[in-house]
C-alpha cells in the first residue's frame, strides 16, 4: 500500500515538484550540513522523503513542512515509527507562513534540551535558545522568498543547506566577481559556497535546467548588531544602488539621496567613480553605509 501510493503520486508542477534521486547529491547535501545527533534540522518541502531519511540517520530532530497534503500522507506512513519516537516532526503547512517561533513547542513538550544562548540577549529567553539547520531540497519558485524569510529572521538558522537552481547558485556565490542584490544579500548574513551542481537528469520529473547544492554558512546578524549598521538602511543604500542597471553607481546613489556628497565618499574609500554597483563586494558596501551613518 504504502509503496503504491509513492509510485502512483503524480508530481505537481504548481508545487515545484522535482523529486531528487541521485544518492551522490543526497550524501553531499548532509555531509554539507555537517549533520550531528544534537541538531534540530528543519526541512522545506520533504516530497517523499528521499533526504528525509538521511537527515533521520543523523539529526537529533527533524521538522519538516511540506505544503502538499498527498504527500504528508505518504509521508506519515512511511515515518511511522519515528514520528511516534518525536523524532521526526511533519507539518503540513506552506513554508512561507512557518514561524521559527514554532520550535519553542519543542522545548516545552520536553523533545530538546535548550542550547547554549544565542541572539541577542532582550528577546524571549526561549527563543533566543533555538539553534537550527535549514537543509533541503526546495521548491525553486520560491527560492528568493525562502532565502529573505530566514536570514533576515529574528531567529535565523545557524547555516543552509539548499538545493537550487545552477544558474541561481552561481550569481549567489558569484565567483565570477559581479555581484547582485542577491549575492551582496546573502553575504550581508552569511558565507555561501558552491558545493556541488547536480544534473537536471538525478530529477525526477526532469526540469527545464539544471540545479546545484549551495551552503551558506556561519549565519548571523553581527554586521547590523555588532557593527552598528542599520539593516534598513544598508538594504535602502544597496537597493539604489542596483536600481538602474545601466547607470553607474554614483549617479544611481545620487538619485537616492542627491544632498550627500558622495563623490568625497567615494574618494576617502579609494572606490572609483565609474564603478558600476555590481563591482562592489560586501566589504565596499558597509564602507559606504558606515560613512553616511
Ligand atoms: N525534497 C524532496 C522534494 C523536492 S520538490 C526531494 O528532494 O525529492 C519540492 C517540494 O516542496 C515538494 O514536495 C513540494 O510539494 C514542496 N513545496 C512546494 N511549495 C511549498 C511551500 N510553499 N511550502 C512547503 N513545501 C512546499
Amino acid at each position: 500500500m504504502k509503496n503504491e501510493k509513492i509510485k502512483f503520486h503524480k508530481a505537481k508542477k504548481s508545487f515545484g515538484q522535482n523529486f531528487l534521486k541521485s544518492n551522490l547529491a543526497l550524501n553531499k547535501i548532509v555531509e554539507a550540513g555537517k549533520v550531528n545527533d544534537e541538531d534540530i534540522v528543519l526541512e522545506i518541502g520533504p516530497g517523499k522523503g528521499a533526504l528525509t531519511s538521511r537527515l533521520l540517520e543523523k539529526a537529533r530532530v527533524v521538522i519538516a513542512v511540506e505544503k502538499d497534503r498527498d504527500l504528508i500522507e505518504i509521508l506519515e506512513e512511511k515515518f511511522q515509527k519515528e514520528i511516534k519516537a518525536g523524532k521526526f516532526i511533519l507539518i503540513n503547512q506552506d513554508i512561507l507562513e512557518f514561524n521559527a517561533g514554532d520550535f519553542n513547542f519543542l522545548y516545552t513538550n520536553g523533545l530538546v534540551e535548550p542550547q547554549a544562548t544565542r541572539g541577542p540577549e532582550k528577546k524571549d529567553k526561549l527563543k533566543s535558545q533555538i539553534n537550527y539547520k535549514i537543509i533541503a531540497n526546495i521548491p525553486y519558485n520560491i527560492t528568493g522568498a525562502i532565502l529573505k524569510k530566514f536570514l533576515t529572521d529574528e531567529i535565523q538558522p545557524s547555516l543552509m543547506v539548499l538545493m537550487v537552481q545552477n544558474e541561481v547558485a552561481k550569481r549567489i556565490v558569484a565567483n565570477d566577481k559581479k555581484e547582485s542584490i542577491l549575492s551582496i544579500s546573502v553575504k550581508a548574513y552569511g558565507k555561501p559556497k558552491n558545493i556541488m551542481k547536480v544534473s537536471k537528469r538525478y530529477f525526477s520529473p526532469e526540469p527545464k535546467v539544471d540545479s546545484a547544492i549551495i551552503l551558506i554558512d556561519e549565519i548571523n546578524k553581527d554586521l547590523f548588531n555588532k557593527e552598528n549598521i542599520k539593516e534598513e538602511l544598508f538594504w535602502n543604500i544597496v537597493h539604489a544602488g542596483f536600481s538602474h542597471k545601466r547607470k553607474v553607481l554614483l549617479s544611481n546613489l545620487k538619485g537616492f539621496n542627491k544632498n550627500t556628497n558622495w563623490q568625497e565618499i567615494f574618494n576617502k574609500l579609494s572606490i572609483e567613480e565609474k564603478v558600476r554597483a555590481e563591482d562592489l563586494n560586501i566589504i565596499d558596501w558597509i564602507k559606504i553605509v558606515k560613512s553616511i551613518s
